[in-house]
């Protein structure tokens, strides 16, 4: 079987793309509630930066909009993908999915989906127990009401396993470098 390389192409730079997006969206809810407040917030596309000292409570919202962000979109494209299917529509599905599916792969290694104590302080803003796993639970949900979906509405050979494997580990590459070069990059300029 020759490998066509021009749809190869479209696949992961779509799916790559959809990540990078999904990310930033995240970084985008992580600014709103400062933003409301009229304080200085930079989303970069892998971190936010708070350029004031901010109290404990609006650090709580500024944890929790950045959840919100990731699901928001997630579920904006799952119902996308319900409703209307075209060519590559699976490879934006599963770029929106990379990131509910490495906070719950990050749940199952280490006990946490996030570092530091974003899921922690989300809960807190949200009413549960800080030291609960609701964050967790919550991308668990629905990292697989997603892979349900593509499964339901794409019914995928199970030959797919193998790219599914590559995609995995080119995942976890991609998100580790994308968050070092983009702390590389506005560290310097605003921490
Ligand atoms: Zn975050």
């Amino acid at each position: 079987m020759r490998l066509d390389f021009k749809k190869e192409l479209n696949v992961w730079g779509l799916y790559f793309l959809t990540i990078f997006i999904s990310i930033y969206f995240h970084e985008l809810g992580h600014c709103i509630p400062v933003w409301v407040k009229g304080i200085r917030a930079i989303p970069t596309p892998a971190k936010e930066y708070i350029l004031e000292t901010i109290p404990a409570d609006l650090q709580q919202k500024v944890s929790l909009g950045g959840i919100i962000g990731t699901v928001l979109i997630t579920l904006v494209v799952m119902v996308l993908f319900l409703v209307k299917k075209f060519k590559y529509s699976s490879a934006v599905l599963a770029g929106v999915l990379a990131m509910p599916g490495m906070y719950t792969f990050r749940f199952f290694l280490v006990g946490r989906g996030h570092d530091a104590s974003e899921f922690q302080e989300a809960q807190a803003a949200l009413g549960a127990a800080y030291e609960g796993h609701l964050i967790d639970c919550l991308f668990l949900a629905l990292f697989l009401a997603g892979i349900a979906l593509w499964i339901f509405k794409s019914q995928p050979k199970l030959r797919i396993t193998g790219r599914l494997a590559i995609g995995f580990v080119l995942t976890v590459i991609f998100v580790i470098i994308h968050q070092v070069v983009n702390n590389a990059i506005f560290d310097p300029v605003f921490l």
